[in-house]
């Protein structure tokens, strides 16, 4: 019974051949490219276990991402994160940053790129001075940073910033804002090890490929004592968002979190939780314990209330979006679309 009810409702994606977002011309000839090495193998995937560390049964949610690529998305049964089933292996992960992301991604505009990002540096930057943290923050480091606009807001406040990103043409546009940023990961040359008081992975651990390694690695930068802060999509958080299934992308190896999930987990890690919001942001402290007690594997088992509520939100999400998606062909059938384009709209 259960399962023909999963059938009813789930896959979701399935039918959204052209993907629920236009990536406009180049960026489709990258997807296609893509796609290929996705299927040719140059992209290898393995298999994604859900960080809860429980074997329970997952249940597909959907087999294409936003753009239409092939996407194994599963809900874990035990702690309600929905993940991709298959993500690409460290070295694929790498690849995929240096050579497809940009083209897919593409950056019409570096100053507008650049003033989004500052004005999320902004919103980050009042949490930790609600968390009153900043006191304790002198240097500043953001792996995935981007064009590093987000840690604008804190050299404008005496902060010492620098940061790292893959995507090469977004850290040159950085650059011209004085920010000290290089390409590429953590460098321990130019970031040493427990050098900074504050770690920002703003949507970065959601595509790690092993998010616990990954983290492990990263947080070697930080000090015993001082912070990390985190944004990664939340369950809860996408509710307000316009189109929260736009999330489910196939460079994710998680595609959502949830509150309850982080604050266990990182405590589970050895850190405390200093801030954790529906929003998926949390703030943590790095304890002399961080990663003592669970080094290479965590086991949290979960009342079944977290895996029902994760799935309550995406049913609500998903039949907005079916609605969505019918006006939408109604207006594409009475020839709206057309009149916009006569009109010079495009
Ligand atoms: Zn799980």
């Amino acid at each position: 019974m259960t399962a023909i009810f999963y059938s009813w409702f789930f896959p979701l994606l399935d039918d959204y051949e052209s993907g629920l977002e236009s990536p406009g011309a180049k960026g489709k000839k990258a997807i296609e490219v893509l796609k290929r090495k996705t299927l040719d193998g140059r992209l290898k995937t393995v298999f994604n276990p859900c960080l809860c560390g429980c074997q329970a049964n997952d249940v597909t949610i959907a087999t294409k991402d936003r753009f239409g690529i092939p996407l194994i998305t599963v809900i874990c049964t035990n702690c309600g994160l929905i993940r991709t089933k298959y993500f690409w292996d460290q070295k694929s992960t790498v690849l995929f940053y240096k050579q497809d992301f940009e083209k897919i991604y593409v950056v019409k505009n570096y100053e507008k790129f650049f003033e989004t990002e500052v004005s999320t540096g902004r919103r980050y930057f009042d949490i930790l001075g609600k968390c009153s943290v900043l006191p304790e923050v002198n240097s500043v480091f953001d792996l995935g940073c981007g064009a590093g606009g987000v840690l604008y807001p804190f050299l404008l406040n005496n902060k010492i910033c620098s940061g790292c990103d893959y995507a090469q043409k977004r850290v040159v546009s950085g650059k011209k804002y004085g920010l000290d940023l290089y390409e590429g990961g953590i460098d321990l040359r130019k970031t040493a090890l427990e050098s900074q008081d504050l770690l920002i992975l703003s949507g970065v651990f959601e595509h790690f490929a092993d998010p616990l390694r990954d983290f492990k690695s990263a947080t070697r930068v930080v000090k015993t004592g001082k912070y990390i802060f985190l944004y990664v999509p939340s369950i809860t958080g996408s509710l307000i968002n316009e189109n929260p299934w736009n999330c489910i992308q196939n460079f994710h190896s998680f595609q959502f979190f949830h509150k309850w999930f982080l604050g266990l987990y990182f405590k589970e890690l050895g850190f405390n939780i200093v801030y954790n919001d529906l929003g998926g942001i949390v703030v943590l402290r790095k304890t002399k314990n961080a990663f003592k007690k669970s080094s290479d594997k965590v086991e949290l088992k979960f009342p079944k209330r977290y895996f029902y509520l994760s799935l309550a939100l995406l049913m609500i999400q998903g039949a907005r979006l079916q609605v969505r998606q019918i006006i939408v062909n109604i207006l594409i059938s009475l020839g709206i679309k057309k009149l916009f384009v006569d009109l010079g709209f495009s």
